[in-house]
């Protein structure tokens, strides 16, 4: 027994050896030497499924610059990705660990490990400078994902005025992804390189830039187009440089879209072949074997040991890591085993987490329902095998993908001491965790949930709240643990400006769910607004020690509250060291020399951010022209400053804080009747209990009571059951002080 099987292995030995021979015997076969000179260029498009690309087959769309880089390359016709999810999937392909391994499970939590090492480590420790741009927050440093990287520009901040967005949403535009790292790859020159370009365009929303906005009714087609223009501009550059033909160049995606297919409009939730399978297209030097295609499937854990194959890098020592170069099955090779997971059900619904095995043609899904697929005979996976009576090879994939599934506990930021931060804030409820062994159910069970989440967003994005809002408490009745749904209720409260509902629903969704970021900073934001700078630092310093970034600018805006102008400029400094988009921070720091009086330096920090703005689209930012209109006020410089109110004005007429700074500076100089026609102009274009407040507060500061009184009543008369409006009679006394030290 053990010496037939010794002589088989010696047998299958020669005959590898005698191809390898071969193949390197034939010129035009040949993949040519590793070399640790080769420039390797990784290019990551988020959320492009393969069967959305002409290479693959796909005529919906024109991507000519891919479509000439696979003319130049190996395309793989069946990659798949471990994980539906933006980090866990970048941390495979950087690590080249499934999940489990890296313990990067979800998008958000865990920070990567600084004893793991990364291709961009091991390219490094041989010589190579590293370079990377990314295109959404996910990806953001402080993810860990940047170990190694010389160079990582993640400016991905939004500055356009408003509520913050989605951790999803928070993303720019490719080209400008690409312009950000041009100056360091236009820097390279004989060292060899490793650059990681990362496009996030196909991922919601679908809002592609002209042309292709138009050109494709689809518009995450459009999307998939523009990023294609974009590979073309990285593309062009490499061959200006001569970097080109020498360069190793890998595209690929980090997972698919659903595109509701089963039922999931974008990604996360299920692991069926649109959200795991990717394109990967790999141009070796000289573009040797361009053209050709490998059609047994490879996963995305076979980049790692691709790039440290060809630009010969010592692998690790120890970890475990089972992929295997990507050129080993250039003329075909065994069938394997490919592993996906998905905890996002489970982390962000109390619902089951998946888990997949591809073998082949047979695709299993474990889950309580589980779920067997033929994928050469029914590619969209509409026909359980499980369901129509496959018993044998059920049984054999439900045993074969065991040794794969390892736990994982949902991810806490929070560190023991930040734990009782938040125990003595209030927030003792238990967390969503759910427990081993614990019954949950099937994600596909739970479709109309998770189709009622997204219509409750859609209302909300398309400025219906109250719909919105309906939606969501119906959905929170019995969906409590559904920490994005308090965040999205406070949102919706926030944007009918009911504050104080707002604040109680952040603080309700953070004792359910007190892991929760998202909602820390929603808390601390909504108690800075509110006027409890207390609770805004309690909440803030807890959030800064988890994103320091966005931490820190909260910080700084609660100490520009409290007057305290070297704490606050010292924690907007702070919060610049993160940015490469410095505009927020220009403003908080205009902000602090407000408070110190020093109206000339606060101009000279607007006018730094507006150079900035101008480069936006669109160009305006929140508070820029009534910032400046309050200095130059101050410095009695009058005209100059009615122009920065109706600039503001223009910008955003529905926010009544510039209509109340103008109406008081038309009071001052006596133009009365100005004021009046400002404080109508401000009923009109806002017609909401909060701006009533706004004109009542103004009129009661310049001294006009009958004006104040008039105004709080209609507001009342309009809105009888607004609570602001109802509080206003009282509370009219108390303002008055502090905006009247505004006309001073
Ligand atoms: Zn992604």
């Amino acid at each position: 027994m053990l010496s037939t099987r010794s002589r088989r292995v010696t047998l299958g030995c020669s005959i590898a050896i005698v191809v390898v021979l071969l193949v390197a015997a034939c010129g035009k076969r040949s993949i040519g030497s590793p070399s640790a000179t080769t420039p390797v260029i990784l290019i990551s498009i988020d959320t492009l499924r393969s069967d959305h690309l002409p290479a693959y087959g796909y005529k919906g769309v024109a991507t000519p610059n891919i479509d000439a880089l696979r003319a130049d390359s190996i395309l793989y016709e069946r990659a798949y990705s471990h994980v539906p999810m933006t980090l866990p999937s970048h941390v495979s392909i950087l690590t080249g660990m499934l999940p489990a391994d890296s313990g990067i499970r979800d998008n958000i939590g865990n920070r990567l490990s600084e004893s793991i090492p990364t291709i961009t480590e091991l390219l490094k420790k041989n010589g190579y400078a590293t370079g990377a741009a990314v295109s959404a927050f996910v990806l953001r440093r402080e993810t860990g994902i940047n170990h190694g990287f010389d160079f990582f520009e993640d400016s991905t901040k939004q500055v356009s005025g408003g509520d913050s967005a989605a951790l999803g949403r928070i993303q720019r535009k490719g080209g400008d992804t690409l312009q950000a790292a041009q100056p360091w790859l236009d820097r390279q020159g004989a060292q060899p390189f490793f650059f990681f370009l990362h496009l996030y365009d196909p991922h919601t929303p679908y809002e592609p830039p002209e042309p292709f906005f138009s050109k494709y009714p689809n518009h995450y087609d459009g999307e998939i187009a523009y990023a294609d223009s974009v590979v073309g501009d990285l593309i062009a550059s490499l061959k200006s440089k001569g970097i080109y033909d020498k360069a190793l160049i890998i595209l690929l995606s980090d997972h698919g879209e659903g595109l509701n297919e089963h039922g999931e409009e974008e990604h996360g939730m299920f692991l069926y072949r649109e959200a795991l399978q990717v394109p990967l297209i790999v141009k070796l030097p000289k573009s040797r074997r361009g053209g050709t295609s490998v059609s047994v499937p490879v996963q995305l854990v076979d980049i790692f040991p691709t790039i440290l194959d060809r630009t010969a890098t010592p692998p690790p020592k120890s970890g475990h890591r089972p992929g295997q170069s990507l050129l080993t099955f250039l003329d075909g090779g065994a069938t394997r085993q490919i592993y996906s997971e998905t905890f996002y059900p489970r982390f962000h619904f109390g619902w089951s987490d998946l888990h997949s095995l591809i073998e082949g043609n047979d695709h299993f899904i474990r889950a309580p329902l589980p779920e067997l697929f033929n994928l050469s005979a029914d590619p969209g996976e509409k026909n359980n095998l499980v369901a129509a009576g496959d018993r044998r090879t059920y049984t054999r994939m439900r045993a074969a993908i065991e040794p794969f599934i390892k736990e994982a506990t949902a991810p806490t930021t929070f560190d023991p001491e930040e734990a009782a931060k938040l125990a003595a804030l209030g927030y003792v409820g238990s967390t969503v965790a759910t427990h081993k062994g614990q019954t949950l159910p099937d994600p596909k069970t739970k479709l109309d949930v998770f189709h009622n989440i997204r219509i409750a967003y859609t209302h909300y994005e398309n400025n219906n709240e109250p719909e919105a809002l309906r939606i969501t408490n119906e959905l929170l009745a019995d969906n409590a643990q559904l920490v994005d749904l308090w965040d999205l209720k406070s949102k919706i409260l926030y944007r009918m400006l009911k504050r104080p509902e707002a604040l109680a629903a952040a603080k309700e969704g953070l004792r359910q769910n007190p892991g929760s970021i998202a909602l820390l900073f929603d808390i601390a934001n909504l108690s800075l607004q509110s006027g409890d700078l207390d609770g805004a630092l309690q909440h803030a310093e807890i959030a800064a020690k988890i994103e320091p970034g966005q931490g820190h600018e909260v910080l700084a805006r609660i100490w520009i509250e409290r007057h305290n102008p070297d704490r606050a400029e010292q924690e907007a400094k702070l919060a610049m060291q993160t940015v490469i988009d410095p505009t927020v921070e220009l403003m908080l720091l205009a902000g602090v020399e407000m408070d110190r009086q020093n109206y000339q330096k606060a101009l000279d920090y607007l006018d730094q951010a507006e150079a900035h703005v101008k480069e936006k689209s669109p160009p305006r930012l929140v508070n820029l022209h009534l910032t400046r209109g309050d200095a130059l006020a101050r410095l009695g410089r009058g005209d100059e400053a009615e122009r920065e109110f109706r600039a503001e004005i223009n910008d955003f007429p529905a926010d009544p804080k510039a209509y109340s700074s103008l109406v008081m500076l038309l009071a001052t100089e006596h133009k009365l009747d100005e004021a009046t026609q400002v404080i109508f102009a401000a009923i009109k274009a806002s017609p909401m209990p909060h701006t009533y407040v706004v004109v009542a507060e103004t009129l009661k500061a310049i001294g006009d009571d009958r004006g104040a009184i008039f105004w709080t009543l209609q507001g009342q008369q309009r809105f009888p059951q607004d609570a602001e409006l109802r509080a206003l009679p009282k509370r009219l006394a108390e303002v008055t002080p502090a905006l009247k030290s505004r006309l001073q």
